[in-house]
């Protein structure tokens, strides 16, 4: 392999760029009716075709023999020069990373001032990296700007538009600006296929599939790495050989570590930590993979549909997706994304790595508020209507319609989602949907999460509250154990408190602080008990009060934890 793919493969005409028509069109158009601007700024991630796209709209300003459409033929000796990146009068490409300072500005200023080499020529500077240019050399170039020589275009190329904006806005707002895309993992897969078809090569689909989810939307860096695998040898390129270049770790560890997490066994942390180190795998390569197989789980979970899969990956997370609610990936993802840079950082990857995997295995799971709580409220709905009306339909229908009403919130498909009727059929109009205070209980496990997302205190706070009863608007609570701070604490913390319950209970809700110890449970125990064995205690109780609401917990699929 004597030229690298990415440069024998880079495009010549604007119809080759991939993903990007939306920029091609109107340079093309440009173009062809002679309306192109001197100023231009295209921004986007690495390797999505900036520069390639500044050397095409070079290529076809200078082109002998441009097509009417505006293309560039791409052959003759202009463009060749172009596209070569040979030493040329007319294209001077800058690399504003290296090229800093006072002097570079002078200097481009003076070069700027002459025209093109020949009459009909233009003139294209392309500047690479253009945030890193110096406050000096924006000053010059905004004097060139304002009065541009004739055939003169600047091309700007930066992956940071930010940073020009604030540090050069009044030549932004001279330049024509144009957003690259990232490049999917289906238009890469779909390039390094032709690519490889023009070599006469193969290479499996996943192979490609893991070339393009590690280029994350750039073309050069997948062709560098298509590169670098057909450099260990002849023959197809495998996942395995892609695997072994980049460091990744096989799709099969990532079965054991969904299955850990699933079934919590913390312990398996570390031998499967072993194995990563064993197999060379890079640490933070494989918590990258971790939280790209976690989103792609939320995709599957929510009925979205995930690219850049694996056949075995994503198998893998078909089999996982009824087993680990969507709440519960989420904060996963958010513990990783908490701790991201500390493991890509830290001189012990392997400590920080075991770490997060047992912060995830010893997670506690999440009860779905909105369930417990429909539950909660069909559940006193069928109560109150029982006693308001004994003629009411026979009994057994309440059970039926807890059975058939209740859905899980797991859509199977995304076209048949959850349906939560508005108001039940069988519910008289004036009825008053309050939650019973077991209901309440029992959805406390779930308040506490979602007090813990707003903040962690809040959680804790909530946490050692028991609701005893409501009066609406009020709802009573004790402390589980009397304790003088939290009692001051919750006093401090009630309106954000009461926001949540209102909220969660889908009314006015205002919170006091009654004394005593907890009622309901016959004799509170000594232990201090664990977030699990609340919920689970709290799901036991409730479940034995209201028949109906157990149904509903059973078709809910409530965890209890035995
Ligand atoms: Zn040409």
């Amino acid at each position: 392999m004597t030229i690298a793919l990415a440069r024998r493969y880079r495009p010549k005409r604007f119809s080759d760029l991939v993903v990007q028509d939306h920029v091609a069109a109107v340079l093309r158009g440009a173009v062809s009716r002679s309306r192109v601007g001197h100023g231009y700024l295209l921004t986007g991630p690495r390797g999505v075709g900036k520069t390639t796209a500044a050397r095409i709209l070079a290529m076809a300003l200078n082109c002998a023999r441009r097509d009417p459409s505006g293309e560039p033929c791409g052959e003759c000796e202009n463009c060749l020069r172009i596209w070569n990146g040979s030493a040329n009068l007319d294209v001077i490409e800058i690399d504003a990373a290296s090229n800093r300072g006072v002097d570079d500005a002078r200097d481009l200023r003076e070069r700027a001032m002459y025209a093109a080499s020949r009459e009909g020529h233009y003139k294209v500077y392309i500047i690479d990296e253009a945030h890193m240019l110096t406050r000096e050399a924006w000053n010059a170039l905004l004097k060139i700007l304002e009065e541009p020589p004739p055939g003169v275009v600047f091309v700007f190329a930066t992956t940071e538009p930010q940073k020009i904006a604030t540090s050069a806005a009044p030549v932004m707002s001279r330049l024509q600006r144009f957003d690259f895309r990232r490049i999917g993992p289906g238009a890469i897969r779909d390039r390094l296929r032709q690519v490889l078809s023009a070599e006469g090569l193969a290479a499996d689909e996943d192979a490609l599939t893991l070339i393009a989810r590690h280029a994350d939307g750039g073309m050069r860096d997948a062709l560098s790495v298509l590169d670098q695998c057909l450099s260990f040898g002849e023959g197809t390129v495998t996942a395995e050989l892609v695997r072994e270049v980049l460091g990744l770790a096989d799709d099969e560890l990532y079965d054991e570590l969904l299955r850990l997490v699933v079934e919590r066994q913390p312990g398996a942390v570390f031998s499967l930590v072993d194995r990563l180190c064993d197999a060379g795998v890079d640490l933070s390569e494989f918590m990258a993979g971790a939280a790209e197989m976690l989103r792609a789980l939320l995709m599957l979970q929510l009925g979205a549909e995930p690219d850049g899969l694996t056949e075995a990956l994503r198998g893998t997370l078909e089999s996982y997706r009824e087993r680990l609610a969507p709440g519960d990936a989420l904060r996963m993802l958010r513990l990783l994304a908490e701790d991201e840079t500390n493991i890509r950082r830290t001189v012990n990857p392997r400590l920080a790595v075991e770490t997060m995997l047992l912060r995830w295995a010893m997670l506690d799971r999440v009860v779905d508020l909105e369930q417990v709580l429909e539950a909660g409220k069909r559940g006193s709905r069928q109560a109150g209507k029982q006693g308001a009306s004994p003629q009411a339909p026979a009994e057994g229908s309440g059970a039926t319609y807890a059975e058939t009403s209740v859905t899980r919130s797991r859509p199977r498909s995304p076209e048949a989602p959850p349906s939560v009727p508005a108001s039940p059929p069988s519910a008289s109009p004036t009825a008053k949907l309050v939650p019973s205070i077991e209901a309440i209980r029992a959805g406390w496990p779930a308040i506490v999460v979602v007090a813990r997302v707003q903040s962690r205190f809040l959680g804790e706070l909530l946490a050692e509250v028991e609701p005893a009863e409501l009066v609406l608007p009020w709802l009573n609570v004790m402390l589980r154990e009397p304790n003088q701070l939290f009692a001051e604490r919750l006093e401090k913390e009630a309106a954000k408190v009461e926001e949540i319950l209102s909220r969660s209970l889908g009314q006015p809700v205002r919170l006091r602080l009654v004394s005593g110890s907890p009622s309901g449970t016959p004799e509170p125990k000594p232990r201090r008990m664990s977030d699990t064995s609340i919920k689970a205690d709290r799901l036991r109780e409730f479940r034995a009060k209201d028949p109906a609401l157990d149904t509903a917990a059973d078709a809910l699929d409530l965890e209890i934890v035995d």
